[in-house]
């Protein structure tokens, strides 16, 4: 048997490895992410990495948040930036936790850029992005070969909390069969105007709550009812939507019970 220590690699003081928790389940994080959990002096992590996998950590790790609290603002991007650097200055092995893949819409590339500009040291280890893992806990597969051969990840928040820009919708819509809208909730309005003037109102889509966790929920719907089923049921984020026939398949799919795990 090959133990993991003969590759996991070695995370040397003064580094930063940036990695991804997954979307909830503790189960899906990387043998790459225990190794770091078990090995840093420092760990920085947002919001959305569940408290199981932080338990992780070694005894006598610091545990640091970076995340919304309470209704507070988030800090800003820059700070976080700077602590890392200041960490990892002062010689500690910083692991920066982060929800998912960090490099999926999850400002993970922005953080790597300001440590190689500080001229400090990083190794990234990706995580299961919620867009396709945390689907996959809803019985929907991103892709399916009758149905689509192509799958666009969208956010749903530019830089600004508002629609992107920068992204030509009308051609998004035509071309991908499937969307899987990240930050979905707070622009859904918009979103479901600009795809329905493409898109059928009798398109299946799904609004995936919590993906992975024990508080997941799917809300099934079509493009035209999307936002009365939200107006009555009111999903709470994190929450995807996904637009697109796989969403169908979740009536045969749906192996996960989020209450028995
Ligand atoms: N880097 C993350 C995404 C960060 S952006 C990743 O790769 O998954 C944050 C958005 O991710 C949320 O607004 C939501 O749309 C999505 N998300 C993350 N975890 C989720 C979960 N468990 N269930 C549903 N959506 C999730």
């Amino acid at each position: 048997m090959t133990e993991p220590s003969s590759f996991l690699p070695v995370f040397n003081p003064g580094t930063v490895w940036l990695v991804g928790a997954g979307p909830g389940d503790p189960g899906l994080i990387t043998l790459l992410a225990h190794h770091a959990l078990q090995t840093a002096d420092w760990v920085v992590h947002d919001s959305l990495v569940a408290p199981t996998i932080l338990s992780m950590a070694r005894p006598g790790a610091v545990i640091e948040s970076v995340g919304k609290r309470g209704g507070q603002a988030s800090p800003k991007q820059s700070d976080i930036n700077a602590r890392l650097i200041e960490l990892a200055q002062l010689g500690h092995r910083v692991l920066r936790l982060k929800g998912g893949d960090p490099f999926v819409f999850g400002r993970g590339a922005d953080e790597a850029l300001a440590l190689t500009e500080a001229g400090v040291l990083f190794r990234v280890v990706p995580g299961v992005t919620a867009g396709v893992g945390g689907l996959a806990y809803a019985g929907i597969p991103t892709t399916q070969r009758d149905l689509n051969s192509a799958v666009a990840f969208v956010t749903g928040h530019g830089q600004d909390g508002n629609l992107p820009t920068g992204v030509d919708w009308e051609s998004l819509a035509r071309g991908a069969p499937v969307l899987v809208f990240y930050m979905a909730l707070r622009q859904l309005d918009q979103v479901v105007a600009l795809l329905l003037k493409v898109r059928s109102p009798d398109e299946p889509v799904a609004i995936v709550s919590k993906a992975a966790t024990p508080q997941q929920t799917v809300l099934e719907s079509t493009l035209g009812q999307v936002l009365a089923a939200v107006a009555e049921h009111h999903p709470v984020p994190p929450a995807m939507l996904v637009v697109g026939p796989v969403v169908t398949l979740r009536k045969t799919l749906n192996w996960w019970n989020p209450e028995t795990g």
